[in-house]
């Protein structure tokens, strides 16, 4: 509040110094040379697929299991999505599904780093090298995770959101990553209305801006987003210590080789649980315990892309659809709650409720 109060008492409320500051700061945590603050997640993945030269005509291979924003940044850039179906475990893109979606026409791998666990970049980045495609990361949901010990920004373009669920916010905002200077120097450019100097419009472009506003929070939130994301990862640590075993519940499955910063806190509720995972979210939501189905449709089912004439049946994505639940895991939450939340469950199954 202090750090707001600052950029109002200063009386410059646009992108400027804190933009920057912010900029260098975000930058560097994630491992990447460059960082290009903006006004959402949508926006710097749109921005991204921009910077990369992709449009009219392309093909960007991506996963239907995730927000829809990912998807629809391919779309506003002109070009196609083509859904890959995920790995049933981790919900992430299934590198062995991307290589036979591969066309004459593809040109970027947009993989998602769902609920904060990276995804197998190394064969997602081997696949695209074969075929000279650009990787452009969707890591909305993973501020500081890292894959092999290497933070996201190290790999390739990387797109983060600060709406207010994130692991850090700044109210709404976002920033793309690079360490290419030309895509930066592009993304720069396109973020303010295509400008190379003061009216000079070399480019078609938006305005994509962050304001001094959301940086100077976005600054503080970086500050403890480490705290904060060990805390998650404590918390998920409990949550899956208690609920292990439980016939039909399928605790996060989390790869050895990466951090995973428990964005979201995610099981699978499948046929074996007594009860349908619609019925658990009625009963732990009488017990005082919020949860949330992301995402209860795949975005090749949504009625958008029905209408952009998809069809394609995606099984692992829908049987997920219908599986997933996601418990409380924020920061925030004490042990008294995480104790509360198992002990529900527990209750749930052995005790008839089911
Ligand atoms: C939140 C999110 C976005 C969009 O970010 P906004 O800041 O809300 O525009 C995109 N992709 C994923 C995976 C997200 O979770």
């Amino acid at each position: 509040m202090e750090a707001v109060a600052a950029v109002l008492k200063s009386g410059k409320l646009a992108q400027g110094g804190e933009v920057e500051e912010f900029e260098g700061a975000f930058a560097q945590a994630v491992g990447a040379r460059y960082g290009i603050a903006v006004s959402s997640g949508t926006a710097a993945l749109h921005l991204a697929l921009l910077a990369h030269g992709i449009g009219a005509g392309d093909e960007v291979v991506t996963t239907p299991f995730s927000f829809a924003a990912t998807a629809n940044s391919v779309v506003f850039a002109g070009a196609r999505p083509v859904f890959a179906d995920i790995e049933e475990d981790t919900f992430n893109i299934a590198s062995s599904d991307v290589a036979g979606r591969i066309t004459s026409r593809t040109r970027a791998i947009m993989p998602v780093h769902l609920y904060g666990q990276p995804c197998e970049m190394k064969e997602v980045t081997r696949t695209a090298d074969k075929h000279g495609l650009a990787v452009i990361q969707d890591a909305c949901q993973a501020h500081g995770a890292e894959y092999e010990g290497q933070a996201l920004g190290s790999l390739s373009t990387a797109c983060f959101s600060f709406y207010p669920t994130k692991n850090m916010c700044t109210g709404e905002g976002g920033m793309m990553t690079t360490n290419d200077g030309d895509v930066a120097r592009r993304a720069r450019m396109i973020r303010n209305h295509g400008q190379n100097g003061r009216y000079l419009h070399e480019i078609l472009g938006f305005n994509y801006r962050m304001t001094d506003i959301a940086a100077a929070m976005g600054r503080c939130q970086l500050a403890r987003l480490d705290e904060r994301n060990r805390r998650r990862m404590e918390n998920a640590g409990e949550l899956t210590a208690g609920l292990s075993g439980i016939p039909g519940l399928v605790p996060p499955v989390v790869r050895p080789n990466v951090k995973h910063v428990f964005h979201q806190y995610t099981v699978r509720v499948t046929d074996g649980f007594p009860m349908s995972r619609d019925r658990l979210r009625e009963q732990l939501g009488d017990a005082g315990i919020a949860t949330e189905v992301y995402y209860p449709l795949p975005i090749h089912l949504q009625p958008l892309y029905r209408g952009l004439g998809y069809s394609d049946s995606l099984p692992n994505a829908e049987k997920a659809a219908r599986e997933v639940l996601s418990l409380p895991v924020h920061p925030s939450l004490t042990s008294g709650e995480l104790g509360h939340i198992v002990g529900t469950v527990v209750v749930l199954v052995d005790g008839g409720v089911c």
